[in-house]
């Protein structure tokens, strides 16, 4: 019961890594809720969790838009006093070549995946200051790192919340707050599932550890900075990726 009595945000968590998420923390003890677009999903998740004991909530939440983050994260202050937890891991791909990106493409992941981000930390962050603690958590990607064709939106955004972890880490980290970052590796969820075959079986072949990641592999490094085992480490970014990176 590394979260017991924490209150958590997912983002992202009607599924993939982020409904990992929601099931690990709930297991911890947390209260938990979920932020997501995918209203069915969510409400379901949230549903089974609380038939079998745990305490979890599902907010239709489309973090792009700053006043929808802003009021559900006034109510569950209303319901629960206080934040302790939130994870910033909603994220979307929208893949072209730089030749054949539309502006379209552009924005859209800018606006989740970077935006989404600012909005959901700008909102709850206040109220972690006034308690004096509180944990964030970031969704980078390996291909931050080292980049990847096709990927201009995309790592932009996921290099930019490298940045805005280390400008967080040090505005909160004296008012008591840890901010950090995750980059996996290629995890097995619908994000994935668009890359070719062929794709895979290379990515596979190159990661020492002969495998893709699970979702529960990010939840696991999520946990580890959501809870007290983290406390002195801060604007860290922790590649959880079977080491396809060395
Ligand atoms: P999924 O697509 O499986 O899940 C992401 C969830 O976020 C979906 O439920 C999605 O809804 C939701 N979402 C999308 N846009 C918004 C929005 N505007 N507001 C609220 N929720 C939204 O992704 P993963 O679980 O694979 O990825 C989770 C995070 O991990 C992302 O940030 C991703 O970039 C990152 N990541 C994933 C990797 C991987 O290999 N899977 C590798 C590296 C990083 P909907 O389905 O309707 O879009």
């Amino acid at each position: 019961m590394r979260l017991r009595e924490k209150v958590a945000i997912v983002t992202g968590g009607s599924r993939g890594i982020g409904k990992a998420t929601v099931e690990k923390f709930c297991e911890e003890g947390a209260n938990v809720i979920i932020w997501d677009v995918l209203r069915d999903d969510g409400e379901a998740l949230a549903d089974s969790l609380r038939s079998r004991g745990s305490n979890c909530d599902f907010q239709l939440t489309n973090v792009t838009e700053y006043s929808s983050v802003e009021t559900n994260a006034r109510k569950i202050i209303d319901s629960y006093g206080r934040i302790d937890v939130l994870v910033n891991n909603a994220g979307i791909t929208r893949d072209a070549t730089l030749l054949k990106m539309t502006e379209d493409q552009w924005q859209q992941v800018l606006n989740v995946n970077l935006t989404g981000v600012f909005n959901c930390t700008r909102a709850v962050a206040p109220f972690m200051v006034e308690r004096g603690s509180g944990k964030i958590i970031n969704t980078s990607s390996v291909v931050a790192l080292y980049g990847n064709f096709g990927q201009s939106n995309y790592v932009a955004t996921k290099s930019g919340v490298i940045g805005l972890t280390k400008v967080w880490a040090r505005e909160l980290g004296r008012k008591g707050i840890n901010v950090n970052a995750v980059a996996p590796g290629f995890i097995e969820t619908e994000m994935v599932r668009t890359v070719p075959e062929k794709i895979l079986q290379m990515i596979k072949e190159r990661t020492p550890i002969g495998r893709l990641g699970r979702p529960e592999d990010i939840a696991n490094a999520y946990l580890f900075f959501a809870s007290d085992e983290s406390n002195f480490i801060n604007g860290a970014v922790l590649t959880v990726d079977g080491g396809i990176t060395i």
